[in-house]
């Protein structure tokens, strides 16, 4: 098994107009399972290529275990990657397809490779369709089919391309659970690359959020939705997204008060939080999570700000409450409160639950 490292890595395109990866570092330790996950072209799939071997670097470099591959060959690496389109040969049966890895990088006999196969088949609920060939199988099928073709040849790095993203809803969590058994069962390392920031939440031990190539925070799915450094992370992760509020720093006196007169947004700082953050007379983004905002029925003029109830949207055990304060505020509240649309209601949260970003760095501060 091998911990892998990307070490400065860089891959520009078209005489470097295109910056698909960004000097990133990142480690991954023997056995873990990191999700890579960022918005559709921000460099996930080439930093996985680079990793893979199948795309040279600018600048950088990659080593297992500490050793540099750089400049090795993808088939002589030990990795297994696993595409969003399956890639299986049309003209090969599922044996075939799941044999191939290890007649082309072992000199196994023929009869062990089958024996492997036939295990690793049965092992994922295939066994039946060795003898089929890809095209009559379904979406799920042909992902475990390929699965199992990558894990056969017992792979010290895993990579997953969105394998998922062909899959229906059902389905989808279904393989979910099964890729993260199998990464236990057999103990490699996995890089598992996804723009759906739902399945990196359920899937990693931890996540790399990578935005314009750049990699922007590195950890544990409840760590990162709980701090996350800056703006982006913090609207990219969690669904229902961030709610969002520009504010400005005014003091009066002792008193620390951020605003929004426009939406008749009042809330004063402890005296603790102010002598805790550094902040600058300027305006800031706000940021709170729909479940901590609290909504009130009754106004009594001590509230954050009031605002209008838009839609109502139950969802099983709570309700998301749509609010007309631009752009789109959404509270998350318990059954026990139920306004309708057209009311009015008051806005709370709590001063632990706000993140202010910089208006320039983003950050949090
Ligand atoms: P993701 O997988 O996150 O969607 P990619 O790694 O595929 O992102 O692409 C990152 C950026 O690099 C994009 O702007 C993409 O257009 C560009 N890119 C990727 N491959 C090439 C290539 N072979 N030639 C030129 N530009 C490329
Ligand atoms: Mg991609």
């Amino acid at each position: 098994m091998a911990d892998v490292t990307l070490d400065g890595l860089r891959k520009e395109f078209d005489r470097g107009t295109i910056v698909a990866v960004d000097d990133i570092d990142l480690e991954i330790e023997d056995g873990e399972f990191v999700t890579v996950v960022g918005p559709s072209g921000c460099g996930k799939t080439t930093t996985l290529r680079m990793v893979a071997g199948l795309e040279e670097p600018t600048a950088g470099r990659v080593l297992f275990d500490g050793e540099d591959v750089t400049d090795i060959h993808a088939k002589d690496r030990p990795v297994a990657m696993v595409f969003q389109n399956y890639a299986l040969y049309p003209h090969k049966t599922v044996l075939e397809n799941m044999e191939f890895g290890l007649r082309m990088s072992t000199d196994m006999a023929k009869e062990e490779r089958h024996e492997r196969v036939r295990e690793m088949a049965e092992m994922m609920g295939i066994e039946e369709l060795l003898e089929d060939s890809p095209d009559e199988l379904s979406g799920g099928q042909k992902q475990r089919v390929a699965l199992g073709r990558a894990i056969v040849r017992e792979p010290e790095v895993f990579l997953f391309d969105e394998p998922l993203s062909n899959l229906d809803a059902k389905l989808r969590t279904e393989m979910r659970a099964e890729i993260q058994k199998l990464q236990k069962e057999f103990d490699v390392t996995a890089m598992y690359v996804t723009h759906d920031q739902e399945e990196a939440m359920t899937m990693g031990d931890r996540l790399a959020i990578l935005d314009g190539g750049k990699l922007q925070q590195v950890g544990e799915p409840t760590e990162v939705y709980e701090n996350p450094v800056n703006e982006f992370v913090a609207g990219f992760i969690g669904s229902p997204s961030m709610n969002f509020l520009e504010v400005t720093v005014e003091r009066d006196g002792s008193a620390v008060r951020l605003t929004n007169r426009d939406v008749g947004f009042e809330f004063e700082l402890s005296q603790e939080y102010v002598t805790g953050h550094e902040l600058a007379d300027t305006t800031y983004t706000l940021g709170v999570r729909p479940e901590n905002i609290d909504i009130s029925e009754r106004i009594t003029g001590e509230e954050t700000m009031t605002a209008t109830v838009e839609v109502v949207e139950p969802i099983g055990s709570d309700n998301y409450v749509h609010l007309d304060v631009t752009p789109d505020f959404l509270a998350r509240s318990d059954p026990s409160i139920r306004p309708e649309p057209d009311d009015e209601v008051g806005v709370d949260f709590r001063e632990a639950d706000i993140h202010l970003f910089h208006p320039e760095t983003g950050k949090d501060v």
